[in-house]
C-alpha cells in the first residue's frame, strides 16, 4: 500500500452487486407510478447515480444539484451551501434524491423539505452509505447500500479535500493524517 493510499473498506464487487439489488429495489417500489425524477447530490454521488440508474427498469430522468456542507474539511458545517439548482420543475413529480453518504442527515433533511415545498408528489432518497447514529425520522434515507462506523470514506465518487474520486472502491482515510 502506498502512503497515501486509502484502506480497502468495501471492495468493488460487493458494491456492483449492492448497487444492483438498489436498482431492482427501486425499480420494484415504483413500477407503475410514472416516470420518476432522479436527482443526484453533486459531486460525490456522480459514479454512484451512473451505476444505479443503469440497472433501474422504470423510465426515470436524470438532474443534478451541488450542494456542499462541507467544503475541503471533514467536520460538518451547520448549514447547508446551496451551490447549483436543478433544471427540473418537480411540482406533481416523484422525486428519488440519491446521495453518496448520510452523516448528519442535514443535507437529506434540507433537501427534502425544498423538493416538497415545490410540490413534489413524493419525495425518497437512496444513499450508498450510512454513518451508524441517532437521526431524525426525517433525515433518514428509505434505501442504503451499507451502513458503516463513522469513519471518513473516499472512492467511488467520494473525495478527501478533492482527491481519491476515481478508486473504484470505497476505503478509508485518517482525516489528520
Ligand atoms: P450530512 O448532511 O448528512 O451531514 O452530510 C452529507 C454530505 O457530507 C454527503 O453528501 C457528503 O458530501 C459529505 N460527507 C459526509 N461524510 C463523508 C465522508 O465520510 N466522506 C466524504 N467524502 N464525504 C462525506
Ligand atoms: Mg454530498
Amino acid at each position: 500500500m502506498l502512503p497515501d493510499e486509502p484502506g480497502l473498506l468495501i471492495d468493488a464487487a460487493r458494491i456492483e452487486d449492492r448497487v444492483a439489488e438498489l436498482a431492482s429495489r427501486i425499480s420494484e417500489d415504483h413500477a407503475g407510478n410514472g416516470e420518476l425524477l432522479i436527482l443526484g447530490v453533486l459531486k460525490g454521488a456522480f459514479v454512484f447515480l451512473a451505476d444505479l440508474v443503469r440497472g433501474l427498469t422504470v423510465p426515470h430522468r436524470v438532474d443534478f444539484v451541488t450542494l456542499s456542507s462541507y467544503g475541503d474539511s471533514t467536520t460538518p458545517a451547520d448549514a447547508v451551501r446551496w451551490v447549483h439548482d436543478l433544471e427540473t420543475d418537480v411540482s406533481g413529480k416523484p422525486v428519488l434524491i440519491v446521495d453518496d453518504v448520510v452523516d448528519t442527515g442535514s443535507t437529506l433533511g434540507h433537501l427534502k423539505e425544498t423538493l416538497f415545498s415545490r410540490g413534489a408528489s413524493s419525495v425518497k432518497s437512496c444513499v450508498l452509505l450510512s454513518k451508524s447514529k441517532p437521526r431524525a425520522d426525517d433525515r433518514q434515507a428509505d434505501y442504503v447500500g451499507f451502513e458503516i462506523d463513522d469513519v471518513w470514506v473516499v472512492g467511488y465518487g467520494l473525495d478527501h479535500a478533492g482527491r481519491h474520486r476515481s478508486l473504484p472502491y470505497v476505503g478509508v482515510v485518517d482525516p489528520a493524517g
